[in-house]
């Protein structure tokens, strides 16, 4: 019998009404002969309403008491679900991430799953009974309660797709799929009907907040095949999956955005062995991630080096450079917080030539210019300045035909 794992996030279990209509979304799965584990997350806001409680006590709350408290909103929610299973004749258990040896190391609040005893749910499936997890938490070694950090829901489910080789892990959320790029900013967006892992790492990390990145990640690395679609609309979701041989591929799958960038340059360093790392080096100290880097051909016997740091970290950053610009005698140090960063996503971009040409003149015809580019094996990114994100993001939706007419075909 095939096995799914459905995970419902927050806005899907906000009411005893809605976890009523996931009851009967799980009879139905077992109707068509599937044998059920569901994951939940606590209802919507009461992850906040936890976090608000402990900040109220005080301001550093201590991160072993303060999963305590973080996975009682879960708790909350099996409970009920088993309960609305069962009163619509569905025998349930429900299970804390404890229960089920959902083992994590011991870094409470971003804790990672180390292992998972699948006995006790395999038994109850082969008693004829849906089981119902707890999502976002676990057990370290000690006996310690722990979570796995925001949005780590989705992670347990993946890890329990994993562990019990299920041959699928649905994950219901308030929107019906992953979509060629932000339907706020382009209305025009479609639903993609697949997508590869690799594809939905880079959408996930340039600003499509559909999934947490980790469980994807996971689900990458024990190749569980992955859909995302809607509580509350009917549809077939978006099937994330490894990369499949002959699969026809659009050149493009997406458009991803991030409008949290900002770019620092140090102008005239001294072309010289081990410059770079004197530059990074104290940026990385500081615990700022970097993401772009460019460095320039020297002319003379100077260079540019410039790199993209988030917004946030932008002052920090820009005091750190103008003492190391000082120490290695560089000209100058400049920077621009009011950049952002867009990028085509597609796994087709490994067998078609010319996207990236094609790409700078959508962007031309428009008069945005280009700041900063970078590249990878399906993925060009450009940098650009704030005020063109929308144009930018349109006008390569458009030239990239990724709306309704044209684009990857529709169905499986
Ligand atoms: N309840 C947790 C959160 O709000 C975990 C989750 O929903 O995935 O982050
Ligand atoms: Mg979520």
């Amino acid at each position: 019998m095939a096995l799914i794992v459905q995970k419902y996030g927050g806005t899907s279990v906000a009411t005893p009404e809605h976890i009523g209509r996931v009851a009967e979304k799980v009879i139905a799965t077992r109707g068509a002969g599937c044998d059920v584990v569901v994951v939940v997350s606590a209802m919507s806001g009461e992850t906040n309403r936890l976090l608000a409680l402990a900040h109220a006590i005080t301001d550093r709350p201590d991160p072993r008491e303060l999963d305590v408290i973080l996975a009682t909103g879960e708790q909350v929610t099996i409970a009920l679900l088993s309960m609305a299973l069962q009163a619509r004749g569905c025998p349930a258990h429900s299970y804390t991430g404890a229960q089920v040896h959902i083992l994590t190391d011991s870094m409470h609040n971003k804790a990672r799953i180390m292992d998972i005893d699948a006995a006790r749910i395999q038994h109850d499936l082969a008693a004829g009974r849906v089981v119902v997890v707890a999502g976002f938490q676990g057990v370290d070694e000690q006996g310690n309660i722990t979570t796995l950090g925001r949005g780590g829901s989705d992670t347990t489910a993946v890890a329990l797709a994993a562990a019990l080789k299920a041959d699928e892990c649905q994950i219901y959320t308030d929107v019906d799929g992953v979509y060629t790029t932000d339907p706020r900013v382009v209305p025009e967006a479609r639903r993609l009907a697949r997508l590869t892992y690799e594809e939905m790492l880079e959408m996930a990390s340039l600003g499509a907040k559909v999934l947490q990145i980790r469980s994807v990640e996971f689900a990458s690395k024990y190749n569980v095949p992955l859909r995302v679609l809607s509580s509350f609309e009917e549809g077939a979701g978006t099937l994330i999956t490894a990369e499949e041989e002959g699969m026809e591929q659009a050149q493009i799958s997406g458009i991803a955005f991030n409008r949290d960038e900002a770019k620092l340059t140090v102008l005239g360093v001294p072309d010289q062995p081990g410059v770079a790392s004197r530059i990074l080096g104290p940026i990385a100290d500081a615990g700022i991630e970097v993401d772009m880097i460019v460095q320039n051909v020297a002319e003379d016997a100077t260079t540019d080096f410039t790199f993209t740091v988030h917004r946030r970290d932008y002052t920090q950053a820009l005091a750190i450079l103008q003492d190391v610009a000082r120490e290695l005698q560089a000209r100058e140090v400049s920077g621009d917080d009011r950049i952002v960063k867009i990028s085509l996503v597609g796994v087709g971009m490994r067998s078609h030539a010319g996207i990236a040409s094609r790409m700078f003149r959508a962007l031309a015809e428009e008069g945005i210019n280009i700041r900063m580019i970078s590249t990878s094996e399906i993925k060009v990114s450009v940098v650009v300045d704030e005020k063109y994100l929308e144009l930018g993001v349109r006008a390569l939706h458009d030239a990239f035909e990724l709306g309704r007419s044209g684009g990857q075909p529709e169905g499986e």
